[in-house]
Formats: structure tokens, C-alpha cells, sequence
């Protein structure tokens, strides 16, 4: 078989999966990419849909429209059920796939620890469902407390528990917080905003673990100062739909908890027979093949690699690294030159607690406040896919910096 018929199989559209394709792009290879939905989404500003901020549209662009240019390109919209590596074929919902390469790139899900109350009747953060969820939900609750007349089940509704003191936690909350005390107050006017409760409970004793001791304090008041109430050491045991009960058996009336305390690798990895580690996540050899699979290579939140005898961060930059990492080094297997190891380049972290303030700890430049928003802001813009995506966004930013409003504040049906 002449090297262009070699077929490399891209399973996941995410940040992983989208880098490798397009780094193949000049590679004699046919590239056909799999997902179970049409687009790449941009999840680092998930929350902001939950929060009325954006719309789904402008955080998501079909993989089709983005790869429309790349000449050795296909898509195929399945969901990867199995693989049998001894063929070399996926099992997909439309019939089998086979290939030549695979790249592994199918990310990650909200772990609930195995809280099973939490799974029910919590609110997960994870695709445009979940957070549209979110919004419905936030906004119904304010439409349901004007109707309720006993105000002790009028303040649950208005308690909102955020748990998981992340970065995605942390900005959840502070969206959350201004949300309702710039834009709902001014849409509730007989809301008593004494009524509104916006509480962080976080396991351990610190949040944005990954950040210097400097910038988490700063992070901790700024939370405060927007009336968001911090717990530390606060674990949750139990969430049946109109109570929070922690360990310590203090039990918080709410009808909302939004959880963002972590996230495990997605259920595909389960399927495929092999041993997992800490958060299901799979050990892959430091070229980023699958032990004994030197054509499969397994990146992104799914696949388990150490630096420094840490765990590498389910985070985006290291799944586009390794994404870009495995089609080089496919280029390698095809032209008969050694495979390379995986290095990633840490960048850094930054998270937004709403406007003008932020904590950023990039390339080694640490800042909070402006400085620091100002940076999440340019950052989040250049990353985005797609040009009227950056558009509409930084206008969408603009609107609601300058007019204290967010224009998503429908109540949709499921
Ligand atoms: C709310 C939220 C906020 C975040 N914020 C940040 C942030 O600020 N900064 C940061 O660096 N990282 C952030 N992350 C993490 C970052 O988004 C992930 O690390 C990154 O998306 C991982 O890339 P990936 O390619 O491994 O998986 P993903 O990007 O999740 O892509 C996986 C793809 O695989 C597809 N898929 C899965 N299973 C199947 C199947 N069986 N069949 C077909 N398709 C399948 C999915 O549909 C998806 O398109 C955030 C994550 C979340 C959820």
C-alpha cells in the first residue's frame, strides 16, 4: 500500500483531537475525524453560557467549517463505541471504521466521585447541554421565588452552592455572583437581594491550587468581595434536589448546586480493555502510543503522563501539545525516523472572577486585578476558533461591560 492510503483515525474533535488533524494537514495521509457532535467547543468559557453571558453558537464552530481547507480531510459524526486492536477497527454507531493510525482524543467527563445524589440532582459543566441546564435552572429559580410566598423556601431558592474551588469553580461563582446582583436585580425589583445566597465550598484547604500562595489569597477575597461565601474543608455528602448535607453535618438549604469539583476520563476508555489510572485516565508510553499499540496514540485528558513525577493537568494546552505531538511523530513512524518523547511547555494558569479581576500566573508573569483581567480577556479572544466567534464575543464582552447586562437570559426547554 503507497503511504497516502495510510488512514489516521482522529477519535474527539476536542482540543486534542483538533490539533492533531490539522497537523496532518501536509502529511501524505488520509485524516478522518470523529465525534458524536458536529462542532469543537471552546470550554474554558462554558460557564459564561451558563451564566447568560454567550450563546452556545459562540463558543462552538462546526469541525467542517473548520477544516473545510484541509485537502486530506473527512468527518464522520459517530459515536466510538469499541476497538479491536487486532483489526485495527473502531466500532461506531454507523458500522466499523478501520485505520492505519488512530489518535485517541476522546477527553473526559464530570466525575461525581460516586456521590450518587449529586449525580441526580446536581448540575454538571461539561457540553452545551449541561450548561444551558445551568441557566434554565438559575433563571426558573428566580421566576419561581417571586411566586413563593414562605420565605424560608424563598431564600433556598435563591442559595446558589458551587462546589469545587478550580478554576472553573471559581469562575463559575464569580459569573454567578454578578449575574444576578448587575443584570437579575435590576429584573427582579422586588427581589430582596438579602434573600440571594452564593456560597464556594471547597474539600481542602485552599482553592486554585495551582496558583502561588499570593494570587490564591487575592483570589479568596475578591470572591468575598463579590458576596460569594468561601468555605474551605467543606465536603459534600449528600444533595437530594432541596438540601446540601456536608460531612461535618451542617446541612445548607438550596435547591441548586453546581458541580465542578473535578472531572474523570470519558466512558469510551472504560471500553477498551486496557488498565486505568488516577482518574481513569490511561498510562501511554512517553511518545504518547498505547503500550503494545505502536500505531494507537492515546492524548488529551485521557491519557495519563507524568512530568516531574506529577500527573500532567487535564487542561487544554497539554492536550493540544500532545496533539500536535502524536502527528509529528506519526510523520516519524511513516518516514522511518524514531519517535520522539513528549515535553509539554507549561504556560501557565489564569482564572477570571469577574470584571476587573482576575489571577494570572502566565509564562511566569504573575498579576491580579486589571492586569490580570486584561490578560484573561486577550488571551481567551486569540484561542477562540474562528474569527466571528472572536467578534461576537469581545462585542458580547463589551455590551455587558458597559451596560451591566447579559443578553442570554432565556428560559429554553430541554
Ligand atoms: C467547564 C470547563 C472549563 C475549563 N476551563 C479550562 C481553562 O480555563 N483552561 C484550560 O486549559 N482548560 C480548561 N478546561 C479543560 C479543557 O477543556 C480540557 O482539558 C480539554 O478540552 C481536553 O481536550 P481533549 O481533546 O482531551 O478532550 P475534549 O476537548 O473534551 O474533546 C473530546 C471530544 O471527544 C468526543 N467524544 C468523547 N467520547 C466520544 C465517543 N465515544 N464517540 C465520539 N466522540 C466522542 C467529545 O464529543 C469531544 O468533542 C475546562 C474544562 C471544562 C469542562
Amino acid at each position: 500500500m503507497a503511504q497516502a492510503d495510510k488512514v489516521v483515525v482522529v477519535v474527539g474533535a476536542g482540543f486534542g483531537g483538533l490539533n492533531a488533524a490539522r497537523a496532518l494537514r501536509r502529511a501524505p495521509v488520509q485524516v478522518v475525524l470523529v465525534d458524536r457532535n458536529n462542532y469543537h467547543l471552546f470550554q474554558p468559557l462554558l460557564y459564561q453560557v451558563a451564566t447568560a453571558g454567550l450563546e452556545p453558537e459562540q463558543i462552538a464552530k462546526p469541525v467542517r467549517a473548520i477544516l473545510r481547507g484541509q485537502k486530506n480531510f473527512d468527518f464522520r459524526l459517530v459515536e466510538v463505541r469499541g476497538l479491536d486492536f487486532a483489526q485495527h477497527r473502531l466500532d461506531t454507531s454507523a458500522g466499523p471504521i478501520a485505520y492505519d493510525f488512530l489518535v485517541l482524543s476522546h477527553g473526559s467527563e464530570t466525575n461525581f466521585f460516586g456521590l450518587d445524589s449529586m449525580m441526580k440532582n446536581g448540575l454538571g459543566l461539561k457540553d452545551i447541554p449541561d450548561a444551558l441546564r445551568i441557566r434554565n435552572h438559575v433563571l426558573t429559580c428566580f421566576e419561581h421565588a417571586m411566586l413563593e410566598r414562605d420565605p424560608e423556601i424563598r431564600r433556598a431558592k435563591l442559595t446558589f452552592v458551587v462546589v469545587g474551588g478550580g478554576p472553573t469553580g471559581v469562575e463559575m461563582a464569580g459569573a454567578l455572583s454578578e449575574l444576578i446582583r448587575l443584570v437579575l436585580v435590576k429584573d427582579y425589583p422586588r427581589l430582596n437581594i438579602k434573600d440571594v445566597r452564593i456560597l464556594l465550598l471547597e474539600a481542602t484547604d485552599t482553592i486554585l491550587a495551582a496558583m502561588p500562595e499570593r494570587l490564591r489569597e487575592a483570589a479568596v477575597k475578591t470572591l468575598w468581595r463579590k458576596w460569594i461565601e468561601v468555605r474551605f474543608s467543606a465536603v459534600v455528602a449528600d444533595f437530594d434536589g432541596d438540601r446540601v448535607r456536608l460531612k461535618s453535618g451542617e446541612v445548607i438549604p438550596a435547591r441548586t448546586v453546581i458541580w465542578a469539583a473535578g472531572v474523570k476520563a470519558a466512558p469510551l476508555s472504560g471500553r477498551l480493555g486496557l488498565t486505568a489510572g488516577r482518574q481513569g485516565r490511561i498510562p501511554v508510553e512517553p511518545t504518547l502510543q498505547l503500550p503494545g499499540h505502536p500505531e494507537v496514540f492515546l492524548i488529551g485528558d485521557a491519557a495519563y503522563v507524568e512530568a516531574n513525577g506529577e500527573p500532567l493537568p487535564m487542561v487544554a494546552p497539554v492536550a493540544i501539545q500532545m496533539g500536535q505531538h502524536a502527528a509529528r511523530n506519526i510523520v516519524n513512524t511513516l518516514r522511518g525516523k524514531p519517535l520522539q518523547p513528549f515535553r509539554y511547555r507549561d504556560q501557565g494558569t489564569l482564572a477570571t472572577i469577574g470584571r476587573n479581576a482576575a489571577v494570572a500566573n502566565v509564562y511566569g508573569i504573575q498579576a491580579r486585578g486589571l492586569v490580570a483581567w486584561v490578560m484573561w480577556l486577550g488571551i481567551h479572544i486569540i484561542q477562540l476558533i474562528g474569527f466571528r466567534n472572536k467578534l461576537f464575543v469581545l462585542l458580547n464582552w463589551a455590551w455587558d461591560y458597559f451596560f451591566y447586562e447579559r443578553a442570554a437570559r432565556l428560559i429554553t426547554r430541554d
